[in-house]
């Protein structure tokens, strides 16, 4: 029986570039999906950046090994969010992860057979941006199991955009749903007026939704303490709880 046949939801969360806010965006979904009272995995396949290691604060933590396979490391003590990515497994934290193909797909195959989750709700899997090794990889060892959709994350700027297309385009080669799009770094509101400024342009993921016909799942602003959140591990939902990007992972919860 596959490790993954207690899962009961699996999301997958995609962007065509680096530095947009797809391992953030992870790992507070993943935050958001555990306060809602789920039970959440997160799995980072991002080899070669591992962030959520990071970005949940158990950098010091490491995997080990249970009859059933990997146990993940728990981001909490009543064991309702459970992590794996190879950040757990390098023994030099800072070492560059210098692979080829076959053993970026080695890896993430034992990520997808081999890690124990035990009864989750909702694994969400961090992805490298782009479409390479490690998606087809992912999406080989997803078939017959409960695969929602894919959530994608881009900025407004055209550039972001425009590679995001490219991910719309992987989800319908592969078969994947689409969930939806989020727009990142979408302008800054001043602390002190309220008033917002477009840093980048403005309403490219919006765009991007409706063209495509596609689910706008809302913006994230540019925010310091979500930064902060990363920083110290912690749920904006919990943080700053009216904030903008508090309202859209709230709302995630209750759309996927
Ligand atoms: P990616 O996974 O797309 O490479 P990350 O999620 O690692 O991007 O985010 C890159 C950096 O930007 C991180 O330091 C993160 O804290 C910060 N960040 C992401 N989104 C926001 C936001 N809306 N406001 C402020 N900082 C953000």
């Amino acid at each position: 029986m596959s490790v993954l046949s207690g899962v009961k939801h699996i999301i997958l969360v995609l962007s065509g570039k680096g530095g947009v806010g797809k391992s953030t965006v992870s790992t507070q979904l993943a935050l958001a999906l555990k306060e809602a009272g789920f039970k959440v995995g997160l799995l980072d396949v991002d080899l070669c950046g591992p962030s959520v290691p990071y970005l949940l604060q158990l950098e010091d933590r490491d995997v080990h090994k249970c009859d059933e396979g990997w146990v993940p490391v728990y981001a909490d003590s009543d064991q309702k969010l459970a992590v794996m990515s190879i950040g757990f497994l390098l023994k030099d934290r800072d070492a560059s992860v210098v692979w080829r193909g076959p053993k970026k797909n080695a890896m993430i195959k034992q990520f997808l057979t081999d890690v124990y989750w035990q009864d989750i709700d909702f694994l969400v899997i961090d992805t490298p941006p782009g479409t390479s090794d490690e998606h087809i990889t992912v999406m080989e060892n997803l078939k017959d199991l409960p695969c929602d959709g894919a959530l994608l994350v881009t900025t407004s700027q055209a550039v972001s955009v425009e590679d995001c297309m490219k991910e719309l385009s992987f989800c319908k080669k592969a078969n994947i749903p689409v969930l939806g799009v989020l727009e990142n770094l979408s302008g800054f509101v001043c602390p002190v007026c309220s008033e917002c400024t477009n840093i980048f342009s403005s309403g490219g993921g919006k765009s991007l939704a409706n063209l495509n016909n596609i689910p706008f799942l809302g913006s994230i602003p540019i925010d310091p303490s979500l930064g902060e959140c990363g920083e110290k591990g912690k749920s904006c939902i919990s943080v700053k709880p009216n904030s903008p990007a508090s309202k859209v992972f709230k709302d995630l919860v209750l759309t996927i």
